[in-house]
């Protein structure tokens, strides 16, 4: 879909996701693919190469499910200890180009802001502590808090107990289509992707909805409305 710039003047409520979105998936997969395997190869005295068959089949079973997304799940299954591991390679979270200055112009032109995130609240924390994005925010919300993920249908009316807004003045910018998707169905006006998730891997494409290259693309100007 061709990209276009939000109609900001249409627009109170803007809605964040976390991973992928204003912060870079690079990370998220390097720990996943890459760190835990390692782990669990060493705890289990596997090669590397069968720990990630087995670590594979364990995510595939959750995924979509809150379980994919909670540190707790994932501690008591691979008997490692997950925020731990998160923690040692803090350092690694990186905030994807222009997240930060795209959300102070936001709060300049009093747009409600608010992080809506899969993340579970151990991990939201953890990336609280390293960057400084999230004092933007009026909220932080954790899907777990509302006992759905954000890709399950249902979530987006239940966000509406937590969080009233007006879906037809709600923007989402979100790097996962399910997730889109969802919003979609539950009547979100607005909703915008993102191209590129984790900075080295391939962009991903999208008939349904536009996709942010770089955040100054969606920056209000006088052509949007502001
Ligand atoms: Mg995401």
């Amino acid at each position: 879909m061709k990209f276009k710039a939000p109609p900001w003047a249409e627009i109170d409520t803007v809605m964040f996701d976390m991973d992928g979105t204003l912060l870079d998936l690079r990370f998220d997969n390097y720990f996943f693919l890459d760190l835990v395997p390692e782990a669990y190869a060493e705890t289990n005295s596997i090669s590397k190469e069968e720990s990630l068959l087995i670590i594979m089949n364990f995510y595939q079973e959750v995924q979509g499910t809150l379980n994919w997304y909670s540190v707790d799940y994932w501690t008591e299954r691979l008997k490692i200890d997950i925020p731990s591991l998160k923690r040692s390679v803090a350092d690694k979270i990186s905030v994807r180009p222009n997240a930060e200055l795209f959300l102070s112009k936001l709060q300049k032109l009093n747009k409600r802001l608010l992080l809506v995130t899969n993340a579970h609240p151990k991990t939201l924390q953890i990336k609280v502590e390293q960057t400084a994005i999230f004092n933007y925010f009026e909220h932080l919300i954790s899907s777990h808090s509302l006992k759905l993920a954000k890709e399950a249908p249902g979530f987006w009316k239940r966000l509406q107990t937590v969080e009233p807004y007006d879906p037809k003045r709600t923007i989402l910018f979100d790097d996962s289509l399910p997730v889109l998707r969802q919003a979609k169905i539950e009547q979100l006006k607005y909703l915008w992707g993102i191209r590129r998730p984790d900075s080295q891997r391939e962009s991903q494409v999208s008939l349904e909805f536009p996709l942010v290259d770089d955040f100054k693309q969606c920056f209000p100007t006088k052509i949007s409305g502001l």
